[in-house]
């Protein structure tokens, strides 16, 4: 496959590196990617995967626009309040690259979403959920399918980033640092608030992630980023893989 004119111009500050150039755009262009959550995080994540020309993504959220998205999701405009947010992220998306599929999914990530994840339908699933049920259940889909998980969260000036790419290894996963059936955090952006930005940054970070594994660059696998707004500091961790894991054991069992 030739990259046409047109792609050539759209995508030249990526041709232009040498670690990517016309082979990694094109398999780019191939690359199929899952993003669970359309708010805070997701805007920023499709539209950076969507220039990119990531070829095809599939949009997942059973929400619609509310005005008090409009501080954070950058995706909405006014006139979005009341449409499905699977619906307004496909114009915007579509307005800044035709040449992506764009998959609308507007329902939660259910079994049927899940499956699809094990039988290897994406190459990186991008978690821009805001509940840890949620991410427990991506967890454990894309562990033992071998299938790279790329989560973020943010509240009020922090925020957080967890690369976990199950391509090359199963463990350590998010059930090694917090055991699946943990409560629900008592504060979340819902009752507690967030800055924009900071669901800005972190889901800019979740797309280098995403895009390092597409085109197979190695990414740190396992590790916890923490970021503070209030002192521009980050804290590192790394998730030690929990011997009694009932995940990865799974996913070791299977691979
Ligand atoms: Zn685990």
């Amino acid at each position: 496959m030739a990259l046409s004119g047109e792609n050539f111009l759209r995508y030249s500050r990526q041709l232009l590196m040498a670690d990517i150039g016309e082979s990694g755009q094109e398999r780019l262009l191939r690359s199929r990617v899952l993003v669970v959550g359309l708010g805070g995080l997701g805007c920023p994540v499709t539209l950076y995967l969507a220039a990119a020309g990531v070829g095809q993504l599939t949009l997942c959220d059973p929400d619609k626009v509310d005005r008090t998205n409009l501080q954070r999701q950058i995706l909405y405009r006014e006139a979005d309040c009341g449409s499905l947010k699977v619906d307004a992220a496909r114009r915007e998306l579509t307005a800044l690259n035709p040449g992506v599929e764009l998959i609308p999914y507007a329902r939660e990530a259910d079994d049927e979403l899940l499956a699809q994840v094990a039988s290897g339908q994406f190459d990186v699933v991008v978690d821009c959920t805001d509940n840890l049920a949620a991410r427990h259940r991506l967890n454990r889909a894309c562990s033992p399918a071998g299938v790279a998980l790329v989560s973020a969260a943010a509240m009020g000036w922090e925020g957080q980033l967890l690369t976990l790419d199950f391509r090359s290894r199963a463990g350590p996963c998010l059930a090694c640092a917090i055991p699946e059936g943990s409560d629900e955090p008592l504060m979340n952006c819902g009752n507690s608030g967030v800055v924009g930005p900071v669901l800005g940054a972190m889901g800019s970070l979740q797309a280098i992630a995403a895009l390092r594994m597409l085109l197979g660059k190695p990414v740190s696998h396992g590790r916890l980023q923490r970021y503070d707004g209030t002192s521009g500091r980050w804290l590192d961790l790394s998730i030690r893989a929990r011997v009694d894991c009932p995940v990865c054991a799974a996913s070791e069992s299977k691979n």
